[in-house]
């Protein structure tokens, strides 16, 4: 991509609340730097504020921009039981003193009585929220549709809903927050060579890669698949950018051998713990003292250790992890996680 204008040019041209208050840490990992024989640092979006922060609070920023200056009054999100985006959706809307409707699908069955009660669930409660169900978890435009029909009552009764999609038919307003990342992250610390983040809508892994590249930076960026196989979630994240390009009004979007997925730590599947998973959330926990989540951080970790031993990612390299936060959900992990 040639192109002269900056990422905060691109950025300008969209209605943003502001959610972040802070630049979030870059820190370096050394015990695991020097366990790993890479250089390691981790980009702390964990800690990026509003109701316990993660990578939602920067994709809402252009989520409730559009909101505010529709003038809405209240705002409809689906998710899993124990998603991250309900509840920072939750917080964002208590925040601008909007009500937020929850809708909460049913992607991770067998789960144990804490994923149902405690985590996300619990703070959305303490958020004011409130919860509808959908049974199916993975049927997206149904999911959607559910909550246009919900969306439609609250217009016959006066009020103004907006809606946020996570849908492939709809534009990635979440992907420009995680440009604005790439852009922080570059002025930062611009000498990485790999950056390794969660590809689960695609918004963050398709924001980050094109901010990455039109901030001129060259670093192979690993998206690590926390829901779908890496051939669909690639056949996605081609859509993300296509959308994503089309936004932002570029004629070329990111080319393919830019992106690339990685499975190998996605299974039993989508919220399920694998060992790997386990054992690379243990791993960073005890030899850093820094908590990943059990959906997708932990999952991210697992797949840069998966890369290491595959070669893909080459030792002395100079590596940073973004955490994309999803704490909140450990404590819906009880069951799963803990020792007996
Ligand atoms: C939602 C979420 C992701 C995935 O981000 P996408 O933009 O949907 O790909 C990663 N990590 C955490 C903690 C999340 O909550």
């Amino acid at each position: 991509m040639s192109e002269t204008r900056t990422v905060a040019d691109f950025l300008d041209g969209f209605p943003r609340a502001e959610l972040m208050t802070a630049e979030t840490p870059v820190e370096h990992l050394a015990r695991l730097s020097e366990a790993l024989d890479i250089d390691l640092w981790i980009k702390r979006d964990d800690l990026s504020g509003l109701g316990l922060g993660g990578n939602k609070t920067r994709q809402l920023e252009f989520y409730f921009g559009e909101a505010l200056a529709n003038k809405a009054d209240t705002v409809l999100i689906t998710g899993a039981v124990q998603s991250n985006f309900v509840r920072s959706t939750a917080a964002a809307a208590a925040l601008f003193g909007m009500k937020a409707i929850l809708q909460l699908e049913e992607r991770a069955p067998g789960m144990g009585d804490a994923y149902y009660r405690s985590g996300n669930v619990l703070l959305a409660q303490l958020l004011g929220a409130e919860h509808m169900s959908y049974p199916v978890g993975e049927d997206e435009a149904g999911a959607d549709n559910a909550l246009h029909e919900r969306a439609a009552g609250l217009r016959t009764e006066g009020r103004t809903p907006y809606v946020i999609h996570l849908g492939l038919g709809h534009p990635p307003l979440g992907a420009l927050g995680y440009m604005a990342c790439a852009e922080e992250l570059t002025r930062q610390m611009n000498d990485f060579d790999v950056a390794v983040v969660p590809s689960g809508s695609g918004a963050t892994h398709a924001g980050f890669l094109s901010g990455l590249r039109l901030a001129g930076h060259s670093a192979d960026v690993f998206g690590i698949c926390v829901r779908r196989n890496r051939d669909s979630q690639f056949l996605r994240m081609q859509t993300v950018l296509e959308k994503l390009a089309d936004l932002l009004g570029l004629k070329e979007t990111v080319p393919d051998r830019d992106i690339i997925t990685w499975d190998g730590a996605l299974a039993p599947g989508y919220g399920r713990l694998g060992e790997s998973t386990r054992t690379a959330l243990v791993m960073m926990a005890q030899k850093e003292g820094i908590f990943l989540d059990p959906v997708y951080t932990a999952k991210t970790f697992a797949g840069l250790l998966g890369l290491l031993k595959e070669g893909r990612i080459r030792p002395g390299q100079k590596v940073v992890m973004i955490h994309t936060g999803g704490v909140p959900a450990l404590f819906g992990y009880q069951e799963e996680l803990g020792v007996a």
